[in-house]
């Protein structure tokens, strides 16, 4: 049994290694790298919900673009679980520098912040990095987040109004997320623009 173990999860590292600094792999496939990948610890109890809006946020500490955050990750989850007494990860989605996308909390249930919304339906994806005045997307990036939101859309039947930053439901200058490097494309409508019935 345990060299079972060992196999199935000699099997999937290696299939994390061929996906790690290659990012995603063409457009029509989506590859999500799962908790396993930052070697998740169990979530406390969650509180549910359904998925009906889409939120983008940024990390908000500065974090390498060609560095693997992994570790980060876990470190988040340690840290939420341990100081904030969050359940899991607060967010649903992690995107990385190399424009891998991460899974972050099980989707179905509500997202932590440390504002005032309420996050209820809001699926939380996380740009790792600091996007107000430090880091700018790179492509990897950004097409990962187009993906990841039309795959989004189309499994919960998003609108396209329901596509939004952290900063659209909170009191003015209560947080800078995404930061202006990412809400500019929020705003714009260049992210929009991208997704197949939203353009305006
Ligand atoms: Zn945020």
């Amino acid at each position: 049994m345990k060299k079972l173990l060992f196999i199935t999860t000699a099997i999937i590292a290696f299939a994390f290694i061929g996906c790690i600094k290659k990012g995603i792999l063409d457009n029509d496939t989506i590859i999500i790298l799962p908790r396993e990948s930052w070697n998740a610890i169990e979530p406390k109890e969650y509180k549910k919900h359904k998925p009906n809006k889409i939120t983008i946020h940024h990390e908000g500490t500065y974090f390498p673009q060609d560095s693997l955050a992994f570790r980060h990750i876990k470190n988040i989850q340690i840290w939420g679980m341990r100081e904030r007494k969050w359940a899991d990860v607060p967010y649903h989605f992690f995107i990385d520098g190399f424009g891998n996308i991460i899974e972050g909390r099980d989707i179905f249930t509500v997202g932590e912040t440390n504002t005032s919304y309420d996050p209820t339906g809001h699926i939380l994806i996380s740009i790792i990095g600091e996007y107000h005045k430090k880091q700018k997307l790179n492509e990897a990036q950004y097409k990962s987040l187009i993906k990841l939101i039309e795959y989004l859309r189309k499994r919960f039947e998003i609108k396209c109004d329901e596509i939004r930053g952290h900063r659209d439901y909170c009191k003015p200058g209560e947080t800078d997320c995404p930061g202006d490097n990412i809400y500019e494309l929020i705003i714009s409508n260049k992210i929009k623009n991208q997704l197949r019935d939203c353009n305006n």
